[in-house]
């Protein structure tokens, strides 16, 4: 029998090809979760899927009714105690915004979307991973991170950095103006901030899941940096001139640049290949430029997966704790 996985945002880009990669090995299901069924219908003909590989279901996690509707509806799936991986990669980017939106549940839109929408999402289905059947290998919780949240990397040093401050934005609900508290620190509303705040938010997450319930479960979690995907939509709302340069520059300067085939390869392998059964780890590729200065140049091995170091905040595990039981109020886990 197949083994299941799911992967959220799955209608374009990275999460399209780790779907992608997942139906060509041929012992997977895929479950597409995309907030737009028909565009990820689309996509996945596009690519000429085999139509008993996947099925489109609807999340948007912008909508935490949805996105537990989508927890219930999956359970009625045939095919649902056979899960062995959950993938939360969607996210949106907004570079360029100086004022918030805002998701149904009335949370800043970028750190609602992606992180609280997965966090309830990753928080729901360890049940269903756990209550699987056991599929020959160990069952996989991945949530997608960044190196730009990362602040011990060049890339993550590009203002404005990620910092999620004493986290009274947060604690207040998130639903503040442009002035305060939609941020997670409760400063001014900054766009790309937030995309990266919520990103450290994601590898957090990961490594606290990991630390309360990995031994208990034997679920592995992880988190991932799949290098610079500089062409996929995540930058389109960026100006014409950036999406112009930013993928030139990604190819023929830094030489961080991969493909979405790649990407999605290697995202897919975190879930599915014998090597990636570190709980907690944190993987990124040589030449990704995820570290300060090793290898930053150096794009001779670019199949290598290392387990990264976080940055320090990324690694200070009161913090994850703490935005952990904030994040659990915030979406009314309890
Ligand atoms: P895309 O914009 O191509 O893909 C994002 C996906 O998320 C789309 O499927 C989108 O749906 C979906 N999505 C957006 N909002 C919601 C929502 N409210 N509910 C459900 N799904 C939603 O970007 P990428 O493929 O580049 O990004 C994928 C992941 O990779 C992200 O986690 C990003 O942070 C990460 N990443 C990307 C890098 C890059 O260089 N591109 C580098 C490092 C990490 P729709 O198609 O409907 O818009």
């Amino acid at each position: 029998a197949k083994k299941t996985a799911i992967v959220t945002g799955a209608s374009s880009g990275l999460g399209l090809y780790t779907a992608k990669a997942l139906v060509e090995r041929g012992d997977y299901f895929v479950v597409m979760a995309c907030r737009n069924v028909a565009k990820g219908q689309e996509a996945a003909k596009q690519l000429g899927f085999a139509a008993d590989s996947y099925e489109v279901m609807e999340l948007e996690l912008g909508d935490l009714a949805n996105v537990r509707n989508f927890v219930k509806k999956f359970r009625g799936k045939k095919y649902a105690k056979s899960l062995q991986s959950l993938i939360c990669n969607a996210a949106i980017y907004y570079p360029n915004a100086v004022t918030p939106t805002y998701t149904k549940d009335g949370f800043e839109e970028t750190v609602g979307v992606t992180h609280l929408g997965h966090f309830l999402l990753a928080n729901l289905m360890l049940k269903d991973l756990v209550g699987a059947q056991d599929m020959g290998i160990d069952k996989r919780l991945c949530i997608v991170g960044s190196v730009t949240a990362n602040t011990n990397t060049l890339a993550g040093q590009v203002p404005p950095r990620a910092n999620l401050g004493d986290m009274s934005g947060l604690a207040a609900g998130l639903n503040g103006d442009r002035n305060a508290n939609a941020m997670i620190d409760g400063d001014r509303f900054i766009g790309p901030k937030a995309y990266k705040d919520a990103k450290l938010c994601n590898i957090l997450t990961v490594k606290e899941m990991s630390n309360r319930w990995h031994e208990q479960t034997g679920v592995t979690f992880s988190t991932m940096y799949p290098g610079c995907i500089a062409d996929t939509p995540l930058f389109r709302n960026h100006t014409p001139v950036f999406r112009f340069l930013f993928p030139l520059i990604q190819k023929y300067i830094t030489k961080g640049y991969v493909t979405m085939q790649e990407a999605g390869g290697r995202l897919a392998s975190v879930v599915c290949e014998p090597q990636y059964t570190t709980s907690g780890a944190y993987w990124a590729w040589k030449g990704g430029g995820d570290q300060l200065w090793d290898n930053y140049w150096d794009n001779s091995n670019r199949t290598e997966a290392f387990d990264n170091k976080p940055s320090k905040e990324g690694g200070d595990m009161q913090k994850a704790k703490e935005m952990f039981d904030m994040s659990v109020q915030a979406v009314g886990l309890k």
